[in-house]
């Protein structure tokens, strides 16, 4: 059956979707069967791999109204080789349209049930807020995997991630646990990078997860030509940490 992750974090432009997108090529290059969940209105994860958010006939949209299933909005990555649920900007109107809807934090969960034995990882890109879309994000996941550049405001704002993590636990989720931090958009040159990094091993210990992924201009550039980064230059410093990533990602789940 199926793990499945969020990754989120409710700041924007800290590395969701390029994670998301590059752990599941990674992940389907080490034989994964990955089902990649685009749960941003901004669709960037659907973009990225390849698919293009405006020929959609069915989306994510239409599986959380319950217009849809996933077995038939889903389509196939041709250069990432994983399935995508895909998002286009539509979905900015569930968040409004589910408050009237029974079950309303667990539709994602209940869609999902449906192809639990298809895949080994299910990986859910986030929007850039705590809103009912993360919450059906998180209802939905065994673990979070949260994204962090290493600067000043990194831990600024965890806190508030951390706690809302903590009370989907409690009220909603048993099975929810953070399931580690991930270092992006690295620069080893700048020393306060190392300090937060030195920071963030210190209170989390092995919540940190040991791949660090650096900046790395192939990642950035990858998007614009619809390829995830690890297929576009599989040898780029930046493909090679998230494959490595993907790889600890395979040991992690055994422990979970
Ligand atoms: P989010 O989904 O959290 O908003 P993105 O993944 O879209 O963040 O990343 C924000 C921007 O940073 C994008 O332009 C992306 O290409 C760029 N980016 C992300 N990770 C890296 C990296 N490791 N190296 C260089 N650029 C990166
Ligand atoms: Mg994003």
């Amino acid at each position: 059956m199926a793990k499945i992750f969020c990754v989120a974090n409710q700041k924007g432009g800290v590395g969701k979707t390029t994670t998301t997108v590059n752990l599941a090529a990674g992940l389907a290059m080490l034989k994964q069967r990955v089902l990649l969940v685009d749960l941003d209105p901004q669709g960037n994860a659907t973009m990225g791999a390849g698919i293009n958010k405006a020929t959609l006939t069915a989306s994510i949209y239409e599986v959380l109204l319950g217009m849809s299933d996933v077995k038939t909005a889903r389509l196939t990555s041709d250069t990432g080789k994983f399935d995508v649920l895909p998002a286009n900007r539509e979905l900015a109107g569930a968040e409004v349209e589910m408050v009237e809807l029974e079950r309303r934090e667990t539709r994602l969960k209940d869609a999902l049930a449906t192809v639990a034995d298809d895949y080994d990882f299910v990986l859910i890109d986030c929007p850039p807020a705590l809103s009912m879309l993360t919450l059906n994000g998180l209802c939905a996941a065994n673990g979070v995997i949260i994204p962090m550049q290493c600067e000043y405001y990194a831990l600024e704002g965890l806190s508030d991630l951390v706690n809302t993590i903590k009370k989907v636990h409690a009220n909603l989720n048993p099975d929810l646990k953070i399931i580690g931090l991930l270092r992006v958009m690295f620069d080893p040159r700048m020393t306060l990078s190392q300090q937060v990094s030195a920071q963030l091993e210190q209170h989390f210990g092995d919540k940190v997860f040991k791949t660090i992924i650096p900046r790395n201009v192939r990642l950035a550039e990858a998007p614009s030509y619809g390829v995830p980064g690890v297929c576009f230059d599989a040898a780029s410093k930046g493909a090679q940490a998230y494959i490595n990533f993907g790889a600890e990602m395979v040991e992690r789940i055994k422990t979970i």
